[in-house]
């Protein structure tokens, strides 16, 4: 038969319209389209009719056929979108994550949408104004004039740049500085300021931007290994200019590590070009509106944390992910995405090259490199005046250790701060001290509702389980009925700040950890301190190891590097070596040459003498050829399905109903149920059963055959689980 020739160009109305909505069914679901008004295209977002109340999805396909009876269907209440708001190459996206992580259309969907956006609201117009610090307002933040805290963290803001009106939960506290003539209204202005130019690139850095350079309009995966403070970032900048100047976008994601604001800020004035930030400590209509603005092209530049690998772009024409083998990348909960990897995929999808930073790439980047796949660009010293620093180990064995610190540690800090210089005291821990035990019966105080210890926080006498955030009183008794014999054991940040207090009084110490900068601005206002010299110690968490660039600090010392070296997790020497390799990289960034000392009962540890001697270079080698004689990724792919409830019968019901119903696929195997390394969490017990591969293709072919099987347990309706594809921590 003739097809029919008089259907009018975009063909007649699809029978039905297949639509992501938010559920944990595995599936799209089927709507007529509304009753009256245009049919919405693949992209829009609409307003459905799910189960007893509405939902908020977006239409998928249209289809001719459902696959459920015409009976059974409905109507489309409400069309949100005029035009879709999700382009095809995002579409298709959606469609990757759910096939490959085994996941909801819908929720993968609405992981990727900004919050505003998935709550249905109408797209928030670009604003028209801006606040701005008026000069008075600039000496305010000078002289740290005293303002109340919202106040102050609406000053933040706008040291940092203009902050677009409406300004949502600061709105309120800028009219009152306004009143105080500390901030102004103004109209925005052309956001075509003038670039502030950077360093001459040297030779090394000259070479990277030329590889890529010639590889711009076509896909193309580079992994940058440059040691700490070699340049990466201006390799980036200047990728960057010569991509917006063609008329491109680029897109960047960086590490969660509280700075964003700062990177922002560097990006904007060194491009002089409109920079997207997106993450999560904006406001949701101006994290919407910077979505939209990249989505339209108005912003040649995005910059954001792992979700804005989600973000859709007009033109684009490079991807960065700087320090590409930082763990926030990986969303560990809901869509338990890689934005690395999903990063490499865009790239692909797009026709742009990628480029992945880091001084201590991941096992998986330095693995694609070798099988061909990235091609490796070094830039192998450091830029400008800096020099690597010198690397020593400490051994603790037999050695008096007071405050955590050794003597060694206590000499060299001694030095540095008599040389007027800074230092970096690095310490995993925060609180006082890990573990409160009975000096007469030997019990520690653990966490009623975890495996764990409480953490002494002597700054507001408390304990508190740092799991799951429980807070109790210090007891006075032990279980065993002894008082007053509670003694603190090991070492927290706040007690090296404690010791370092007593042994060096002038030196001016600060403590940086998520307690000491939970509240907003902190970290940034810290960050000013350093720069300006008022600070001469930081002892810190692993806050301190990433990204900063602090040319004063000459002097790093990493007082216990034995947690990392007997994990029962294979990723956990990798961690660690990455670690090692950024906290040591904060040391000796400016004219003087930095010392870096590391403490340790394990001098003759492997990992520790590869890494003191070789570099992170010589441990990537050596960890990559262990992990292929053991067989693990990145010579193997995992999956993780994971359970957890309050009763340990039903997590090990449901995972033995769910291994005696996985299908036999050859070269799968299934390991477990194993409990997880931490078996009890907030009240809830864990277990997990591990599948590996050789390859993928029959790794996802076994899962998505399971997972069906799984659903439809009836043990699996008394748990809570879920599947990681690719996990990155057994937790
Ligand atoms: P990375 O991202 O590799 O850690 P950055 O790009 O932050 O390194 O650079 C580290 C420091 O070196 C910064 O202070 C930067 O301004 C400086 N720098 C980078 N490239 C050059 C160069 N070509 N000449 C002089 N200084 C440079
Ligand atoms: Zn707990």
């Amino acid at each position: 038969m003739a097809p029919p020739c008089d259907v009018p160009a975009g063909g007649a109305p699809p029978a039905v319209l297949a639509v992501a909505v938010p559920s944990p069914l595995r599936t799209l679901f089927d709507y007529l389209p509304p009753r009256d008004g245009p049919v919405p295209a693949p992209g829009a977002r609409v307003r459905v009719p799910f189960a007893r109340g509405e939902k908020v999805g977006v239409v998928f396909e249209h289809r001719d056929q459902a696959g459920v009876p015409a009976a059974k269907l409905r109507h489309i209440a409400a069309v949100l979108d005029p035009a879709p708001l999700l382009d095809a190459s995002l579409l298709s996206l959606v469609r990757f994550a759910a096939d490959y992580f085994h996941h909801p259309p819908g929720e993968v969907v609405a992981t990727m949408l900004p919050p505003w956006l998935r709550q249905g609201r109408e797209a928030p117009r670009p604003s028209e104004r801006e606040w701005v610090l008026t000069d008075a307002g600039q000496e305010a933040l000078r002289c740290g004039a005293a303002l109340g805290p919202l106040q102050r963290r609406a000053v933040d803001a706008l040291a940092r740049g203009p902050v677009a009106a409406p300004a949502g939960d600061l709105t309120a506290a800028l009219r009152r500085l306004a009143a105080r003539g500390l901030a102004a209204l103004r109209e925005r202005a052309s956001r075509a300021a003038q670039p502030v130019p950077g360093p001459a690139l040297n030779p090394e850095q000259s070479a990277v931007v030329a590889a890529v350079t010639e590889r711009l309009g076509g896909y193309a995966a580079f992994l940058l290994d440059g040691v700490t403070g070699s340049g990466k970032t201006e390799v980036y900048l200047a990728l960057i200019s010569t991509v917006t100047a063609a008329g491109r976008q680029a897109l960047v994601l960086i590490p969660e590590i509280g700075l964003t604001p700062q990177i922002v800020a560097r990006f904007r004035e060194r491009l002089g070009v409109p920079v997207a930030a997106l993450h999560s400590g904006m406001a949701e209509g101006e994290r919407a509106a910077a979505w939209l603005a990249a989505r339209s092209g108005e912003a040649p530049v995005v910059v954001g944390t792992r979700s804005a690998v989600f973000t859709p772009l007009a033109r684009p024409g490079l991807v960065v992910v700087d320090e590409e083998h930082d763990l926030s990348f990986k969303q560990q909960d809901g869509l338990r995405y890689s934005a690395r990897d999903l990063a490499v995929l865009r790239a692909r999808q797009a026709g742009v090259p990628v480029v992945l930073g880091s001084a201590s790439p991941s096992l998986e980047s330095l693995h694609n490199a070798r099988a061909g796949r990235y091609r490796t660009l070094l830039l192998p010293r450091r830029a400008g005046s800096g020099r690597i620093p010198e690397v020593r180990v400490v051994d603790l064995r037999a050695r008096p250790v007071e405050g955590g610190l050794s003597g060694p540690v206590r000499e060299a800090l001694g030095r540095c701060l008599g040389a007027g210089e800074q230092a970096i005291l690095f310490v995993n821990r925060r609180g006082y001290a890990p573990v409160l035990l009975c000096h007469v019966c030997g019990a520690p105080v653990d966490c009623p509702r975890c495996d764990a210890h409480l953490v002494l926080h002597r700054a507001e006498n408390r304990l508190r389980c740092h799991h799951c955030d429980r807070v109790q009183a210090v007891p006075e008794t032990c279980a065993c009925g002894e008082r007053g014999a509670l003694v603190a054991v090991g070492t927290g940040t706040q007690r090296v700040v404690e010791h370092l207090k007593a042994r060096f009084p002038d030196a001016r110490v600060e403590r940086v950890d998520r307690d000491s900068t939970r509240r907003r601005g902190a970290m940034e206002r810290l960050i000013r301190r350093v720069h300006a010299g008022a600070v001469d110690v930081l002892v810190g968490t692993q806050m301190l190891a990433k990204g900063h660039d602090f040319p004063r600090v000459t002097l790093v010392a990493i007082l216990d590097a034995d947690g990392g070296l007997f994990s029962a997790d294979f990723r956990a020497s990798e961690r660690m070596a990455q670690l090692l390799t950024q906290v040591s990289g904060r040391a000796g960034r400016g004219e003087r040459p930095g010392s870096v000392l590391i403490q340790t009962h394990h001098p003759q540890h492997p990992l520790l003498r590869t890494l003191v001697r070789g570099g992170y270079d010589a441990f990537g080698a050596a960890a990559l050829a262990e992990r292929e004689t053991a067989g693990l990724p990145p010579f193997a792919h995992q999956a993780l399905l994971r359970a957890e409830a309050p009763a340990r019968e039903r997590v090990h019901a449901f995972l033995a109903a769910a291994l005696d119903a996985a299908p036999r696929v050859r070269g799968v195997s299934m390991l477990g149920p194993v409990p997880a390394p931490l078996e009890r969490r907030a009240g809830r017990v864990r277990a997990q059963v591990l599948v590996e591969a050789r390859d993928r293709a029959p790794l996802h072919r076994c899962l998505s055959r399971w997972l069906p099987r799984i659903e439809a347990l009836p043990a699996a309706r008394r748990v809570r689980w879920s599947l990681d594809v690719d996990p990155q921590e057994m937790l």
